[in-house]
């Protein structure tokens, strides 16, 4: 194993290897991290469910009920009643007929692309900004990829008319809804239109959107109006609903034949009463709280404000993701370390998981961060991004 040496040096060298921070509190608008109470810019907990009391009541009495885990995959004894409810409750949300709830986001995008793109003679397309998993997926995929560049409607165009994807057996299009890195949000209008036309499946991948975006969160589709028209949509339960866990949404048929040949569903455990629960309290807070999506939006559109104004690039943000343009991977690395030691987390984000020229720092709002808070993280990015010479 001593190669393990050279290629952590690599790593090193390339700037790619990561170190996590330690959370030490709960994930809220300020945290703790690595010793130090900061203004917490960078999880994902739109809603800020973490800490909810009606979410946390719900794990506690599910697990009285139900024990811990169910020590089970779904198809042998690891689907109780709360996941049946859950699904169902999902497929309200997310306006279709059926919903299957898998361990993570990441396994419903590997899950569905391997489920459904069986045969080299079929495609998958996939735009080119798309998320880890919807990429892996595509590893796992039988089908020919082929990728548009990013919201291209006119690659994708002329992809859809090749003589290659015109005759080939199932042809299935992938994009994130939201998309994670940039938080601008698909052309999903243009691409049902162009998916109908060349007989193309449709599937989003809303991990960023469901909760966020649409009316009451529920995400791209709603948010398009073009419910019925997208026929897969994936969510997650690991961002707004801040707990663990993806969805695939969509026929009914599509669920019975996922929960007969979808590999993480057969073959990986099934989440934890409590872990459901929280799901299903989450929703209905997600009901009967809109203050906390309105909150969320109003944080949004100041905080981007806010840094527009100091004079930072933003990106084509459409959404609480808000990219601070750095362009420079060790730049961005010092930014968020000055940052931090300013009292507030963003993390940067590097190449490979952006081109190079694209280093950023990623920035997120969530609905429980005040303005104070957030005029604060802003002023701090102001006085940092001078004295880096970003501004
Ligand atoms: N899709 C997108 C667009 C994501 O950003 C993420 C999370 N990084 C996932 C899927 C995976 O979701 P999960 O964390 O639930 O596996």
């Amino acid at each position: 194993m001593k190669f393990l040496e050279e290629e952590i040096a690599l790593l090193k060298a390339e700037n790619r290897f990561i170190q996590p921070n330690v959370l030490q509190s709960a994930q809220g608008p300020i945290s703790l991290i690595d010793g130090k109470e900061v203004i917490n810019l960078t999880s994902n907990n739109y809603l800020c469910l973490t800490t909810h009391p009606k979410v946390i009541a719900a794990a506690v009495s599910a697990t009285e009920k139900y024990g811990i885990g169910t020590a089970a995959v779904r198809t042998i004894i690891g689907t109780t009643s709360l996941h049946e409810e859950l699904e169902k409750r999902l497929a309200e949300f997310k306006g279709t007929e059926d919903s299957i709830v898998i361990q993570s986001g990441f396994t419903s995008n590997t899950a569905t692309c391997q489920s459904l793109m069986t045969s080299p003679d079929d495609v998958l397309i996939s735009d080119e900004l798309n998320h880890a998993s919807i990429i892996d997926g595509g590893r796992l995929a039988k089908a020919k990829k082929k990728i548009y560049r990013h919201n291209d409607m006119a690659h994708l165009k002329e992809i859809l008319e090749t003589p290659e994807v015109r005759s080939a057996r199932r042809k299935l299009l992938v994009t994130d809804g939201v998309f994670s890195m940039d938080g601008d949000i698909a052309n999903l209008p243009e691409i049902v239109e162009l998916c109908n036309k060349h007989d193309v499946i449709t599937m989003v991948d809303d991990a960023h959107a469901s909760g966020v975006i649409g009316p009451q969160g529920r995400g791209t589709v709603a948010h398009y109006g073009l419910k019925g028209k997208v026929d897969i949509q994936i969510g997650t339960l690991s961002k707004a609903f801040a707990t663990i866990g993806g969805y695939v949404a969509g026929s009914h048929n599509l669920k019975q034949y996922m929960q007969s040949v979808a590999r993480p569903f057969l073959f990986s455990s099934s989440h934890p009463p409590a872990v459901v629960a929280t799901c299903l309290a989450g929703l209905d807070v997600i009901y009967n709280e809109p203050e906390r999506l309105q909150k969320l939006w109003d944080n949004t559109k100041f905080f981007k404000e806010e840094l527009k104004k100091a004079g930072f690039d933003t990106g084509a943000s459409q959404t609480p993701i808000t990219p601070v343009m750095v362009g420079d991977t060790q730049k961005a690395h010092a930014l968020s370390k000055m940052l931090f030691d300013e009292g507030v987390f963003a993390l940067a984000i590097g190449f490979p998981t952006v081109a190079k020229g694209k280093e950023r720092l990623r920035t997120i709002v969530t609905a429980g961060h005040e303005f104070d808070q957030l005029e604060k993280a802003a002023a701090a990015f102001k006085k940092c991004g001078k004295a880096l010479g970003i501004i």
